[in-house]
């Protein structure tokens, strides 16, 4: 991992982890810059986190290259997503420092899918039942494989 130093990163964050195989998750979606798993407290049914696999805490950390792959995995994520939650629209969020409201010092970007009128839960509170996040992630992961 290529770590470009404007912020100290703090390598025992659970996205690092989660990089180095010490923690679970439940994964969508893997390539040589990038990772996409299910987010465990979503705010909305199949909400699916992007990550570098760089050792970056914000996109400002982050290489162009890096930058890029991410953007890639958002949106083949996104599309993914809608069609397998039949979303109206897709929310794509990114925070950086805690200032902003980020609380994993790893760069991610959030894939939340939207509904007109549908209550969107809070950021990082709830757990949800890892069976209806496997449900939701065995959907999206057919999706992504009839892309
Ligand atoms: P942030 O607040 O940094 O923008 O977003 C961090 C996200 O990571 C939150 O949406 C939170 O629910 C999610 N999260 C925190 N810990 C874990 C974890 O251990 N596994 C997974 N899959 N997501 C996590």
């Amino acid at each position: 991992m290529e770590n470009r130093s404007l912020m100290a990163y703090d390598s025992n964050n659970i996205f690092a982890k989660i990089l180095r195989g010490e923690a679970p998750c439940i994964k969508l979606y893997e390539d040589d810059l990038t990772l996409a798993f299910m987010d465990i407290m979503p705010q909305a049914d199949g909400h699916v986190l992007v990550i570098s696999k760089e050792a970056a805490e914000t996109l400002l950390d982050l290489s162009e290259d890096g930058a890029r792959a991410c953007v890639v995995t958002t949106r083949r994520i996104a599309i993914a997503v809608k069609k397998a939650l039949a979303a109206e629209g897709i929310f794509i969020a990114q925070m950086n420092g805690a200032a902003a409201g980020q609380t994993v010092p790893h760069i991610h970007f959030h894939v939340i899918p939207r509904t007109a009128g549908a209550v969107v839960r809070m950021h990082g509170v709830e757990r949800a039942d890892d069976a209806g996040l496997n449900a939701f992630a065995a959907k999206i992961r057919a999706a992504l494989a009839d892309a």
